[in-house]
């Protein structure tokens, strides 16, 4: 018997027990809802929402793997009681959402859709926007989401360039790494996306000496994480013009707080986390295919390094 404890806020299991019961098959398996199981000695895997109740790992001492459910791992990373394998969540419905979110948005600010649709005088201005081989878009992070985001930019023709820790080749778009590439990916940036994990390394990377290396008037869209970000440092270059709009899905504090400069300045747009999130019947696939890989004694996928936090 496999014993499988699932930890998330319980509306999950609705989404999950389904999908789940089916990538894995009937026999063999037996689920356990946290926070309620006797014998955690006894689990093998554990599925793991971050909002989900378990914060202590120590006494699931015979657990193969902890699966997370979240492509994000900051909130798990430097739990000190994990010493169980930390697998994220790598998904193609996760992938396929913000590839969506992401190309949405950069055609809004490309094509200047709030001017055009959001007039409130009568005015006409025929400024056709540039076709979008002669935009250019930088994405910070390249991994599972990044270049997703960069493969839908580039087939739509975007002049797409991405920056990642470690160097890298991809066809159609200009890869950069190291501090000097993220220069050059800025300097060019006319739309910069953050898709990048949020480590020790990447805290800040937005700050306000990046801000300035970015052409006047770029616009910023963060789906990644708020920390990303120095506030303050955003604020004062929107006010300045130095960036023309920012739309941000993930902040610091998650529900923004209702008094944040955010809500009200009239060059930022706010999402409120759902840029893309897990889909159950792909990450079920994936969550089985790394559970059949345990049971084989076979290497999981999609490991966290858990020094470089991600
Ligand atoms: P990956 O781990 O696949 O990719 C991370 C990328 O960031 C990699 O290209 C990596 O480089 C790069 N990177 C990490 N550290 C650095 C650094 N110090 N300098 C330069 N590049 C760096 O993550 P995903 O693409 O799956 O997810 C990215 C993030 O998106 C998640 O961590 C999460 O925060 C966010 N997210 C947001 C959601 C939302 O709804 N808003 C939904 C899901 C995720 P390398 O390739 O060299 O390792």
């Amino acid at each position: 018997m496999t014993r499988i404890y699932f930890s998330a806020r319980p509306e999950k299991w609705l989404e999950y027990q389904s999908p789940l019961r089916s990538a894995l098959g009937e026999t063999g398996i037996s689920f356990h809802l946290a926070p309620t199981f006797d014998d955690p000695e006894k689990v093998d895997y554990i599925v793991y929402d971050p909002k989900g109740p378990l914060r202590d790992f120590t006494p699931f001492i015979n657990a193969k793997a902890v699966l997370a459910l979240w492509a994000g791992v900051e909130g798990i990373v430097n739990n000190p009681t994990l010493t169980q394998p930390l697998a994220r969540m790598v998904d193609s419905g996760l992938s396929e959402g913000m590839a969506e979110w992401v190309t949405g948005q950069v055609l809004r600010h490309h094509l200047g859709l709030d001017e055009h649709i959001c007039r409130t005088t009568p005015e006409w201005q025929p400024n056709a926007p540039p076709l979008a081989r002669d935009r250019k878009v930088a994405i910070l992070g390249l991994g599972a989401l990044g270049q997703a985001c960069a493969k839908a930019l580039s087939d739509l023709n975007f002049d797409v360039s991405g920056w990642s820790r470690n160097p890298k080749k991809l066809t159609g778009i200009k890869c950069y790494s190291g501090d000097a590439g993220l220069q050059k990916a800025l300097r060019a940036a006319e739309i910069l996306v953050l898709l990048l994990p949020l480590t020790q390394q990447t805290e800040n990377v937005l700050d306000s000496k990046r801000l300035a290396q970015l052409p006047k008037g770029a616009v910023i869209l963060n789906p990644g994480r708020g920390g990303l970000i120095d506030d303050g440092a955003l604020l004062a270059a929107l006010d300045s013009g130095q960036i023309g709009h920012a739309t941000l899905d993930v902040f610091r504090t998650e529900p923004l707080p209702t008094e944040h400069p955010y809500w009200a300045h009239p060059k930022v747009t706010v999402t409120p986390h759902i840029a893309s999130e897990t889909r159950p019947e792909s990450a079920s696939r994936m969550i089985a295919e790394n559970i059949r890989r345990g049971e084989n004694g076979e290497p999981f996928l999609n490991l966290v390094d858990r020094g470089a936090g991600y």
